[in-house]
């Protein structure tokens, strides 16, 4: 599906990225872990083509979309969720998801796939239904959160890339979010998460990539996640608990 081959990006002339590779396979959710300053989100960027790869290439169900804009990702069927979120304070939480709505039904999709309805997006998040006639200025963080995450869905993506969703979330919004994309992951959706907490990377994801200083420095296959939440050295070397 997603195949990020040996990139290199940055900011203008500041090297960020140094050769990183990674893979997501159809159906699969995988996690990026790593300190602070790894890389983590200008990877996202280079994924969305807000940072494109000056070397290397980024390729999506075998079409190469490392120089494609950022708007092409949702015909693509990349959807992304930033760390800031990218919501618009004036407007309320259904003119959010009716934006979105209208650009996931105008993107092709291969046949065979299942589109999302509105109202299955709402069953996922309750407390966005309750919001629907809501000026996002006044929800809560995690509510804002759970909005992005419907909006992003709602463009029908084949890949969700997720970007410290959980970051300064109530425990209670995080087990919300948990089970959301439990469900997500029973539909076949495959996800991309950045996650600080080994432990929700854990719990959400089938493997992961370490990064460290703008490369992969270590996997968490498949089946390896029990031994590496026990494993010391990962956790001192580059991670936060
Ligand atoms: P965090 O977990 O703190 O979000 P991260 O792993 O996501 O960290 P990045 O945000 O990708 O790391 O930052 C990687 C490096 O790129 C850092 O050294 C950072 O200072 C630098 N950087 C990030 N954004 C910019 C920018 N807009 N201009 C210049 N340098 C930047």
């Amino acid at each position: 599906m997603l195949s990020v081959q040996n990139i290199e990006a940055g900011y203008g002339h500041i090297p960020v990225l140094r050769g990183l590779n990674l893979e997501v396979a159809d159906n699969e959710a995988v996690a990026i872990v790593g300190a602070n300053g790894a890389g983590k989100s200008t990877l996202v960027r280079a994924i969305l083509g807000l940072s494109p790869p000056t070397t290397g290439s980024i390729s999506f169900n075998g079409a190469d979309i490392g120089a494609r804009p950022p708007h092409s990702r949702v015909e693509d069927g990349i959807a992304v969720v930033l760390e800031t979120r990218g919501l618009f304070g004036e407007l309320t939480v259904a003119e959010h998801l009716r934006l979105s709505e209208h650009a996931g039904s105008r993107a092709r999709r291969p046949d065979g796939f299942v589109r999302m309805s509105l109202e299955e997006v709402l069953d996922l998040f309750p407390v966005v239904r309750e919001k629907l006639s809501t000026r996002v200025e006044f929800l809560s963080g995690g509510q804002q959160q759970m909005v992005a995450v419907a909006r992003a869905l709602l463009l029908q993506p084949r890949l969700l890339v997720l970007d410290e969703l959980t970051t300064g979330l109530a425990p209670k919004v995080v087990q919300e979010i948990l089970q959301a994309l439990g469900l997500l992951r029973a539909r076949g959706l495959s996800l991309l998460i950045v996650e600080q907490s080994v432990k929700l990377a854990a719990a959400m994801t089938d493997r992961a990539y370490v990064m460290s200083l703008g490369r992969v420095v270590h996997e968490v296959r498949r089946g390896e996640w029990e031994q590496a939440l026990l494993d010391d050295t990962l956790s001192k070397a580059y991670l936060h608990g």
